[in-house]
């Protein structure tokens, strides 16, 4: 049954946003990550563009995705993209590569090691990571230095197809100010949409998932800012904090 805050908040926000066509990777033979809007149905990228999603989780951290762009760019153009030949790259032309997207030295050893957890667990397949059961995957994740939850659960959605929840900022913040939930703690964000978006059937819910992240992200990013702009937002109606705003 689809009812409740949460669902009604995705339909506001698809109404107003659209398919956000995430996540973004890179066609076969160009070098820009490029979002697929019109796709029907939402499935797991092939392994070349699961390798890249991790790649590009790492990289957001802390960071816009306009400059994850230019570093998963450059990383195409050099021909680093997969797990052999990052670990293969001399540390120093790993750090160039992925410089745009800030703190580039942390960034560019956070990619060693993953790409080394790849390959002594996984043989190198993301395929074969992601496949393990969802616990044992995310707890795997968790465990490599420079992943925490939210880097894992995008992976594992977006790479893998898999149904958890990715909590950002942006989702703490829009779910307080709405009146959703009131908790800074990850888990507990998170567990609030899983349970709320429960009674989508299993085979939907990465999909609405996926989207669902995307679209909080984009309310985020223009009108739900740290100075929110209630008056032209598609929640104002159904957010507490929205409907003070307007009647002050
Ligand atoms: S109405 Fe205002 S506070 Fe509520 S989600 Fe929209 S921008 Fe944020």
């Amino acid at each position: 049954m689809r009812q409740g805050p949460a669902f009604r908040i995705y339909n506001l926000l698809l109404e107003r946003f659209g398919p956000r066509g995430w996540w973004p990777v890179t066609p076969p033979g160009a070098l820009e990550p490029a979002y697929h809007p019109r796709r029907k149905t939402f499935r797991p990228p092939d392994e070349g563009g699961a390798f890249e999603i991790a790649v590009g989780a790492i990289l957001t951290q802390n960071t816009a995705w306009a400059n994850v762009r230019k570093a998963l760019m450059e990383l195409n153009r050099r021909r680093l993209m997969s797990p052999e030949r990052l670990l293969r790259a001399p540390f120093s032309s790993l750090a160039k590569a992925v410089r745009p997207s800030g703190y580039f030295r942390q960034k560019a050893k956070k990619l060693k090691v993953f790409s080394r957890f790849l390959q002594d667990r996984h043989g190198g397949r993301m395929k074969e990571l992601l496949s393990r059961p969802l616990s044992q995957a995310r707890s795997e994740l968790l465990k490599v230095h420079g992943i925490g939850p939210e880097t894992a659960d995008s992976i594992l959605l977006y790479a893998g197809a898999r149904p958890i929840f990715v909590v950002d900022a942006y989702t703490r913040r829009i779910g307080g100010r709405v009146g959703l939930f009131r908790t800074e703690d990850y888990e507990k964000a998170r567990a609030y949409f899983e349970t709320a978006l429960e009674g989508v059937p299993l085979k939907e819910r990465a999909g609405l998932f996926g989207e669902y992240h995307a679209l909080l992200v984009e309310l985020g990013k223009n009108l739900c800012r740290p100075r929110p702009l209630c008056w032209t937002c598609p929640l104002q109606r159904a957010c507490r904090t929205g409907r003070r705003k307007v009647r002050a």
